[in-house]
């Protein structure tokens, strides 16, 4: 059985794992889109081949996955925003006094 100390010991480790992540997730987004713009743009004026060129496919493909990443993006930032509005007012204490004591969920001390 863990105590209060090693909770808040193993969730401190969860939130630096979190953020890590987190981070690693949006450098991943960002320098993906960042190269396929780079893409479009190189390619943007090739020289066409054939009716069924490879280049054009593929900048057709970085589109795509533009559009899908500014969707998601989008949807990222409106979450964001509604969990940020659903926050601040407990942070602000706008509906009065909540408070949790040790009593109030249980915990052992006796460890
Ligand atoms: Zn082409």
């Amino acid at each position: 059985m863990l105590n209060i100390a090693q909770i808040t010991k193993k969730a401190r480790q969860l939130k630096k794992t979190l953020l890590v992540f987190v981070l690693l997730l949006c450098s991943a987004f960002m320098i993906s889109s960042l190269l396929a713009a780079v893409f479009i743009s190189v390619q943007a004026e090739h020289e066409c081949s054939s009716e069924v060129c490879f280049i054009c496919v593929k900048i057709h493909n970085a589109g795509s996955f533009l559009a899908q990443i500014s969707k998601i993006s989008a949807l990222t930032l409106l979450a964001g925003v509604s969990l940020m509005a659903a926050i601040i007012p407990i942070k602000l204490n706008l509906f009065g006094n909540i408070s949790i004591t040790l009593v109030d969920i249980k915990a052992r001390m006796n460890n």
